[in-house]
């Protein structure tokens, strides 16, 4: 684990993570969770990575943990001939549905939505490719629709498209998803990601299938439409996580209005306790270049301020030429952003609901800071524990034993703590002695230095807080 840095890492594996010493590298320079992108790739591919993933974390004793990446509604245009098309503004082109692009209409854009004709009005605007390209509709037939390009560029096979406001409810969690969903269950995935989320009942459905399976994935929302932004607190009490979503939000809502989205999501998530993630362009020039621009470095920096607890990768380490190298600059500029001062998340202005453990993570927080403490250390059996202090942000870290490998896991997404396995715990007495062992062993704190515990009597159920311990290490001889 990378002690340096507070925030969490998720990087996008891809063809440039093929030679396999990349994905060692990522994982020895703080890959905290591999999301595997469903968009693409085959099942083989994935199952690959995983594999290797897991070997390489027994072999380096480093946890890393899994996002499975689903689809979800969107609609991406087809294979293009030759891979690629240019499109040039002014010329008129034909998005075609409903048939597989045979090669001699291969001038047309094939699009893999049926009712994408009944969606639009002439006047409207289609974006491609996370809105590099625009169009604008002149006329449509049953399954045409004739367009003029607006804005121009190369248009590759399988890129997004995007209609801001669409009329048409796009079917969540189709089949396809389904199936997927299955398969990203069978290799065990630890997150589940929801793309283009409208309301929390599309989260309450993918949690009762991931249930029903018997899966244990924590399923994240990403907050990439206008309609979930209308209903964040909704979707982000329903989800395990959050992301923000910048490149399909910058093209459904315009991407004058993803700064303000980012902190307003950031903060929902914060309040709820919920881990949430900042994805898409973090480093966009390091795809091509060794060495990022400074806007991209003051992003990743907001985003720290702002408080997200992850801060996600996609083509940079996916098919970028840079994977290692951009892993390592976002995480140096993580960590200088974490040096700023920022106050400190009031234990008192917080508190979404009357809670027990809410209240408790506040003061652990509060007393660790106050008394300087070395660590703050929560034994947890559900995680909630940790999750309630790292929400208050504080600049101790936060190691968390856990008995539960599944909850290691996705504790490894929050920002602050440092996650360990133990066994299960018996009775509070044993909670001390484990503590007390793990901190020496693993040096976070020494002899003399004051700790601060919070947990739950092991004679409680998992997920109850009632106890605050702040001590000072004696030594371990004397134990
Ligand atoms: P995607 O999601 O990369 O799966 O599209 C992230 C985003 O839209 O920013
Ligand atoms: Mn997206």
């Amino acid at each position: 684990m990378n002690r340096r840095v507070r925030a969490k890492t998720v990087c996008t594996i891809g063809p440039a993570c093929s030679d396999r010493s990349v994905l060692r590298k990522l994982i020895q320079s703080g890959l905290n969770v591999a999301r595997l992108n469903f968009s693409h790739g085959t099942l083989q591919e994935h199952t690959e990575v995983v594999q290797e993933i897991r070997r390489l974390t027994e072999m380096l004793k480093m946890p890393v943990a899994v996002l499975q990446d689903l689809p979800g509604p969107k609609i991406r245009v087809g294979t293009i001939r030759g891979g690629s098309k240019s499109l040039r503004k002014g010329e008129e082109v034909t998005l075609t549905v409903g048939k597989e692009s045979k090669e001699e209409e291969s001038e047309e854009i094939p699009v893999d939505f049926p009712q994408l004709p009944q969606a639009v009005t002439e006047g409207d605007s289609i974006y491609l490719a996370d809105g590099a390209i625009r169009l604008r509709v002149l006329e449509k037939e049953e399954n045409k629709i004739l367009c003029r390009v607006v804005v121009g560029g190369t248009l590759l096979s399988k890129k997004g498209l995007n209609i801001p406001n669409l009329r048409i409810k796009l079917t969540p969690l189709s089949s396809k998803d389904r199936d997927a969903l299955l398969q990203g269950l069978k290799l065990d995935v630890d997150f589940v990601g929801l793309s283009f989320v409208e309301e929390a009942e599309e989260l309450l459905q993918a949690k009762s299938l991931i249930k029903e399976h018997g899966g244990r994935a924590a399923v994240i929302a990403k907050i990439e439409r206008k309609q979930a932004l209308n209903r964040l607190d909704a979707i982000v009490d329903a989800a395990d996580g959050v992301m923000v979503a910048r490149g399909d939000l910058g093209v459904e809502i315009g991407v004058a209005k993803v700064p303000a989205a980012q902190k307003r999501i950031i903060r929902a998530s914060n309040v709820a306790g919920k881990p949430v993630i900042t994805a898409t362009q973090l480093l966009e020039t390091m795809v091509q270049n060794p060495y990022p621009t400074r806007a991209e470095v003051a992003d990743i920096s907001t985003a720290i301020l702002d408080g997200t607890d992850a801060l996600m990768l996609s083509e940079e380490t996916a098919v970028g030429r840079y994977p290692v190298e951009a892993l390592q600059v976002l995480l140096n500029v993580a960590q200088e952003a974490e040096k700023m001062p920022t106050p400190e998340a009031s234990m008192f202005n917080q508190a979404s609901k009357r809670d027990v453990k809410e209240a408790m993570g506040g003061m652990a927080s509060w007393a660790a800071s106050q008394l300087k403490a070395n660590v703050i250390v929560a034994p947890t059996r559900s995680g909630l524990t940790a999750l309630q202090v790292s929400k208050r942000r504080p600049s101790i870290p936060i190691v968390a034993l856990t008995p539960d490998i599944k909850i290691l896991k996705q504790l490894l997404l929050a920002r602050g703590v440092y996650p360990y396995f133990v066994d299960e715990i018996q009775s509070i007495d044993d909670v001390f002695r484990e503590v007390e062992a793990l901190v020496l062993k693993e040096r976070w704190a020494s002899e003399g230095d004051r700790i601060v515990i919070v947990a739950g009597d092991p004679a409680e159920p998992p997920g109850t807080t009632n106890l605050l311990e702040i001590r000072v290490l004696k030594s371990s001889k004397v134990n």
